[in-house]
């Protein structure tokens, strides 16, 4: 039985397999988030489950760290060697039911935020996913991925959160800001749609995440905007409006590719 680490016993370790740039490091009950590297690398948020974690995964950590700049060859088998540690996963599903027990009582959509979409709403958003899925990806995303609609997002225009079910990579929902449902904001509906299945063909067939070199491929291959933010402005719902209720027409052509 692994014996559990704080998280100043992990800095420790880190900064002895030459991870110097690191400062702090600190230990989340994420439900989907497994590490990341903020303020300019120098802290390193982990997942709980890692204060169990064989030294080797640490080495792999203290890596990542050092390499996370270069994104070098040594970087990406260092991401997925601490993606693939098998203490992760019933961690993070324990979280999820914990989370999902918790939350019931609240209208809850698919994927892992509150979803404001209605059922027609949800039936479009299906049939959008499968329709790009299948014109765009080749077909190559799975055939169902959780797609909600926020009304919370400000700026947001949308997201994809990557996450591991049973030892695998996943992604757990593409989100997508309910105002672009509004009739008006067309272009950047799909545009925005796109860039998040973008970021899931790089995260599920590249284990990246961000807007790095593999996901303006992902970009340029199916056809969206390769900026990472898109900052054309989109209609917005009026003032004190909760949600968006509009039903927009699918893509000509849809039927015979999304069915
Ligand atoms: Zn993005």
């Amino acid at each position: 039985m692994a014996r559990e680490r704080t998280a100043d016993e992990i800095l420790d370790l880190l900064r002895d397999e030459g991870a110097r740039r690191l400062r702090r490091v600190v230990l989340r009950d994420n439900r989907s988030t497994i590490w990341s590297l903020t303020q300019g690398g120098t802290v390193l948020n982990l997942h709980s489950a890692y204060r169990l974690a064989p030294p080797s995964i640490l080495r792999a950590f203290a890596r990542l760290v050092r390499e996370a700049r270069r994104r070098s060859p040594a970087y990406r088998e260092a991401r997925q060697e601490v993606a693939d540690w098998p203490g992760l996963a019933p961690e993070l599903n324990r979280l999820q039911r914990r989370h999902r027990r918790v939350r019931a009582p609240h209208r809850r959509g698919p994927g892992v935020g509150p979803c404001c979409a209605t059922p027609a709403q949800r039936v479009y958003l299906r049939r959008l996913y499968r329709y790009l899925n299948a014109t765009r990806f080749g077909g190559r995303l799975p055939r169902t991925i959780p797609v909600r609609l926020s009304n919370r997002f400000s700026t947001r225009l949308g997201q994809m959160v990557p996450g591991v079910v049973d030892g695998r990579p996943a992604v757990l929902e593409i989100a997508l800001n309910v105002d672009l449902l509004l009739k008006g904001n067309g272009r950047q509906r799909l545009d925005t749609l796109l860039h998040e299945m973008a970021h899931a063909a790089d995260y599920l067939f590249d284990g990246a995440v961000g807007h790095g070199e593999s996901w303006r491929r992902w970009a340029r291959r199916v056809g969206c905007d390769v900026r990472a933010t898109c900052d054309a402005p989109i209609r917005r719902r009026r003032r004190g409006a909760r949600t968006v209720f509009r039903v927009p027409p699918l893509p000509r052509g849809w039927r015979a590719r999304a069915a």
